[in-house]
């Protein structure tokens, strides 16, 4: 530990969470920060480079649509690029035909094949709806209770079976919550007051963020807990399990993997094309050039995605959460609290399903909390934020 100068902050990783802090340090406090990651890029998950071959921006570990409802996160992000307008506006491939998603006025009426208007919509759908159920205890439960058996199964049971691996049973209400259910024609997937895609693509927008006097980053650098660098708090935003060598288990979670394809012009008309149909092996179809309409690219590339369970090599996507998962995040956090000088943030240190925008909130947040802490000889313990929200 340098006691001669300005304290030095190591952080691990390179996503949204480690730059965002990393700035929210280097600008509230007289500090140095490294930033280090594994991968030869910055920008986690959010990561995008253009295709070789098309020219077309790609969101390389899946597709990325940006929306917030929090003023200081949308201010923020603007700091550092131009949004171009995207509206996510996805359609449901199903054997009964193409529909629009998330459940609207018009998916409704297309689907059962009537004229209604909201209220009439409104209450079709309450009498389809298991009465039975008074509180969902998860997925199924909640789809069952407000959209009954038919929607259910047609664009979410085989859809959700893919995407998790497991039945949808046994999954929590909240990820079903996720998605609106509309009685009007509104076909925005996200019912959030700002959205759109960063014109330059995200790295760009992380690299702006890391762009400072007192930030280093270094890439292809792996952090191991047992060689931690000599610094004065360490901030951990990989997954928590690997952080203590996966010694109580492995935390569950979905990996994605996506295959390529190339055409010529337009492939499918959308950027994003979801398939419920379990006879179909992949969940998605993403089409990036629609991402950036402002853009014009003769060819076009797409990518299937298909889910599966995550092996020791591939990289973690989406925690399940499932109660055996619950049992050991919190030993893990048991573990994680006889640590000193560490905090764990971000969407795999807290085993959380987090948005961009929840991401950088929270790290904007700690930023200065963590400041404040530090100044008083207060922040030596592990630090989760949020810790217990949604554990
Ligand atoms: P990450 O982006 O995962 O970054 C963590 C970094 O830590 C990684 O770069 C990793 O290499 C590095 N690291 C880990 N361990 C080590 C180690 N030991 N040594 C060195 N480096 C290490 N959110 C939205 O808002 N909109 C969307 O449309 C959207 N779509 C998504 C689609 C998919 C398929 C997935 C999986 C997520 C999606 N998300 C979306 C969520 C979004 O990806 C996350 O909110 C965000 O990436 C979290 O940022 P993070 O910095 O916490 O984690
Ligand atoms: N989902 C579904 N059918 C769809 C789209 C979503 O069953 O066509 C379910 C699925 O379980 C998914 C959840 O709803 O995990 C939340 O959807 P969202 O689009 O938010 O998932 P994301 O890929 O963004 O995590």
């Amino acid at each position: 530990m340098d006691t001669t100068s300005s304290p030095h902050f190591c952080i691990v990783g390179a996503g949204f969470s480690g730059a965002v802090l990393a700035r929210a340090l280097a600008e509230k406090m007289d500090c140095r920060v490294t930033v280090l990651d594994e991968r030869p890029h910055l920008g986690g998950n959010c990561h995008t480079e253009r295709d070789a071959a098309t020219g077309v921006m790609v969101h390389c570990y899946g597709p990325h649509i940006f929306h917030t409802s929090l003023p200081e996160v949308w201010d923020y992000v603007t700091r550092f690029g131009r949004f171009g307008a995207f509206v996510n506006r996805v359609k449901a491939v199903t054997p009964r035909g193409v529909f629009s998603l998330p459940i609207n006025l018009h998916t409704i009426n297309q689907f059962f094949g009537k004229t209604f208007n909201p209220a009439e919509a409104k209450a079709f759908i309450a009498t389809l709806g298991d009465a039975s159920i008074a509180e969902p205890r998860n997925f199924e439960e909640q789809a069952l209770k407000f959209l009954g058996r038919e929607l259910y199964e047609t664009f979410f049971y085989g859809y959700t079976r893919k995407q998790w691996g497991c039945e949808p049973r046994e999954l929590a209400a909240s990820i079903l919550k996720r998605l609106p259910v509309r009685f009007n024609y509104d076909d925005n997937y996200y019912n959030s007051t700002w959205q759109g895609i960063p014109e330059d693509g995200y790295t760009a927008m992380v690299e702006k963020i890391l762009a400072h006097p007192a930030i280093t980053v270094r890439l292809g650098v792996r952090f191991e807990p047992e060689a931690r660098p000599a610094c004065d708090h360490l901030f951990y935003t990989g997954p928590l399990d690997a952080y203590f060598g996966h010694r109580a288990g492995r935390l569950g979670y979905r990996t994605v993997t996506f295959e390529r394809g190339e055409a010529e012009g337009d492939f499918q008309g959308n950027a994003v094309l979801n398939y419920g149909d379990p006879a179909v092996p992949y969940t998605r179809i993403h089409e990036h050039k629609h991402f950036a309409p402002w853009e014009e690219h003769a060819r076009t590339v797409y990518f299937k995605e298909y889910s599966q369970e995550t092996g020791p090599a591939d990289p973690p996507y989406y925690p399940k959460r499932l109660d055996a998962d619950h049992r050991l995040l919190r030993e893990y956090r048991r573990l994680a609290r006889q640590e000193h000088g560490v905090s764990f943030l971000g969407r795999l240190a807290t085993y959380r399903y987090m948005d961009m925008d929840k991401v950088i909130g929270e790290a904007l947040a700690f930023g200065g909390a963590f400041a404040r802490a530090f100044q008083d000889g207060s922040a030596d313990r592990p630090i989760f934020p949020n810790a217990d929200a949604e554990a």
